[in-house]
């Protein structure tokens, strides 16, 4: 059997190797951080469908995990509406997830070498590597800029007026879902453009900075997890061009935006369609551009697919002048939610 490198070890990179490993093929995960580490993310998982599930044997990575059903969505602290989800979500920290997921990948024979710092892909990592070090970044550089900022928190004592709720700040949005331990992750997507760095260096400074004035004061109330807080900065809400021969899964195909909470499942979607081309690759039955062709031609029709639609949509929550008009259109009784759940999950 062929060895298989994995660059990243987040859910993507993790629950392939797990796959592959269970299957007696060689697999390396090579990961810049040590587990379990806290990481910028919802913690929600919506659209994640039974085939996935066991495709890929998640069903005891998520015990104890929360089943979430019901929502609420909130325009500058006032409250829109309360709905059920189209589909029940999964609430589970990534504290948790991604060091399940690591340690039964070991268990499974998955190598697994963490704290690799940052590898850089380079032309000899060809045939045999799999990328999936999630969202790509932009420099000052390139045409998005480093636009888009996360910040995310653990608190306690915190009482959410459903399983999840959204609220829609200037240029933002920030998501209350409720994890495992009584706990409620507090996360917020933000366009830095009109928001000056020193207003939004803190998860509470930012929710003030966007308008979210209540919410921040109800946070002060409660009692945060201070390793918990983590941010992320210049992620690039565009699709990557996909170069040199490497197969490229998850986020580094390029994120859907967060506030679908579909990003985890379309990671986890990815991986479970890489499993048979990569375990025929490895076991000799076809070579590695047969094996890429054949995921290339599936990620891109599903995955882009609903990306773009998503993508869509994202300004209506982020722009003032469109946000009230979206939020008011979500509040009526005749608002397409399983329509546009469906085209973006
Ligand atoms: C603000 C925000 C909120 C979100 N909320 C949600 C949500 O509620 N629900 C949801 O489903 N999705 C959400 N997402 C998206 C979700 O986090 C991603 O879609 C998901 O993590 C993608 O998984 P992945 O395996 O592709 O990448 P990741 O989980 O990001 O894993 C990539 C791994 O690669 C490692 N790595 C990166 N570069 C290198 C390198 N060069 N060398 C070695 N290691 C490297 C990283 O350390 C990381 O562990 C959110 C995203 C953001 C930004």
């Amino acid at each position: 059997l062929k060895a298989l490198h994995i660059l990243g070890g987040g859910l993507a990179g993790l629950s392939l190797a797990r796959g592959l490993a269970a299957q007696g093929i060689p697999v390396t995960v090579y990961e810049k951080i040590h587990y379990p580490r806290h990481k910028v993310c919802g913690e929600f998982i919506t659209g994640l469908d039974r085939s996935t599930i066991d495709r890929l044997e998640l069903g005891s990575i998520f015990k104890g995990a929360l089943i979430h059903k019901r929502t609420a969505w909130y325009f500058r602290d006032q409250l829109l509406f309360r709905r059920t989800l189209p589909a029940p979500a999964i609430g589970l920290s990534r504290w948790t997830l991604d060091a399940r997921l690591a340690a039964s990948a070991r268990e499974c024979g998955a190598e697994i070498r963490e704290g690799t710092g940052v590898i850089q892909l380079a032309p000899e990592h060809g045939e045999s590597w799999v990328c999936a070090t999630g969202v790509p970044r932009t420099s000052g550089r390139s045409s998005e800029g480093p636009r888009w900022l996360g910040l995310k928190a653990h608190f306690s004592g915190v009482q959410t007026t459903e399983d999840l709720e959204l609220h829609l700040g200037v240029r933002a949005y920030a998501g209350l879902s409720a994890i495992e331990n009584g706990r409620v992750n507090v996360c917020m997507l933000l366009d830095t453009r009109g928001h000056p760095a020193a207003e939004v260096h803190s998860l509470e400074k930012a929710l003030h900075s966007v308008g979210l004035i209540a919410l921040a004061e109800r946070l002060k109330m409660a009692q945060a997890d201070p390793a918990s807080r983590v941010a992320t900065a210049g992620m690039a809400l565009t699709t990557p061009r996909q170069v040199g021969k490497v197969i490229a899964l998850g986020d580094s195909l390029g994120m859907i935006p967060p506030f679908t909470g579909h990003g985890m499942a379309l990671a986890f979607k990815s991986a479970a369609r890489a499993l048979k081309p990569l375990i025929a690759y490895s076991s000799g039955a076809c070579d590695w551009s047969t094996a890429r062709q054949s995921l290339l031609g599936q990620n891109t029709t599903t995955h882009n697919r609903r990306i773009r639609y998503a993508r869509l949509l994202h300004p209506l929550l982020l722009l003032p002048g469109w946000q009230r008009v979206a939020a008011g259109f979500a509040a009526s009784p005749v608002f397409p939610w399983r329509l546009l759940y469906g085209l973006t999950h």
